[in-house]
């Protein structure tokens, strides 16, 4: 890892502002060198990859689930899961209820919302998202908690456009917790903002950032 960076982006974020290191297809004695610093909050976006290491890895590691996630692979990281990042369908959001109930533990997700034109992006659309949270299914939920909403803006240069995106999440988070969240107290996180866009995404008024290649360098895989 760079610890150089690391050091100088924990200086750099706000308070208030969870920093998630993003650690996928990096070995294990490269997360250890974070954890070694302090660092607990680690992302990893592959079933398999994630239930290894968590194997392996100190137990008070939280480790968030950033990506997409297939349902048949919940069972394999829901005993252990401290938060999922990229939940965008009803049906992976019951597939959670039900693996929640049969550890007997709450689980905490983030809700994808689509705010990128971009056809590689999985999240639900603004309406989707707010027919949801009025929905029978949002009520009946018991083992599982939205604590908020995660979005990707588009890979672009164009700054403005990233800033609109990051905006129109917030907007979005700001409008479902006034009108919809009684549990509210619960609902605070809003997942934006990656190595190359984090200050952005601050600005428009992220507190949790998903960090990977400024802290750990490029991926080769
Ligand atoms: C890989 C990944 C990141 C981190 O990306 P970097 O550009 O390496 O910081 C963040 N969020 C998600 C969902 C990712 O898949």
């Amino acid at each position: 890892m760079n610890k150089e960076h690391y050091q100088k982006l924990k200086k750099e974020l706000p308070k208030g502002v969870t920093l998630v290191a993003v650690s996928k297809t990096k070995p294990n004695e490269e997360i250890l060198e974070a954890y070694d610093l302090g660092h607990l909050d680690f992302g990893e976006n592959k079933v398999q990859d994630l239930v290894q290491k968590q194997e392996v890895l100190p137990k008070d590691i939280r480790w968030h689930f950033i990506g997409h996630i297939q349902t048949n692979k919940i069972k394999f990281v829901a005993p252990f899961v401290f938060l999922f990042h990229g939940v965008d369908s009803i049906k992976v959001l019951r597939n959670i209820e039900k693996e929640a109930l049969k550890n007997k533990r709450k689980i905490n997700i983030l809700l994808q919302v689509k705010i990128s034109d971009e056809e590689s992006k999985f999240g639900f659309s603004a309406s989707a998202l707010m027919d949801l949270l009025s929905s029978e299914i949002y009520l009946s939920l018991k083992n599982v908690q939205i604590v908020g909403l995660m979005g990707m803006a588009s890979n672009t240069d164009n700054q403005d456009q990233v800033k609109q995106e990051f905006e129109s999440l917030k907007n979005l988070f700001d409008q479902a917790k006034d009108r919809y969240l009684n549990k509210s107290d619960y609902f605070k996180i809003v997942s934006m903002g990656m190595s190359g866009d984090y200050r952005l995404a601050i600005e428009a008024g992220s507190n949790m950032v998903r960090i990977g290649s400024y802290i750990f360098g490029q991926r080769h895989l």
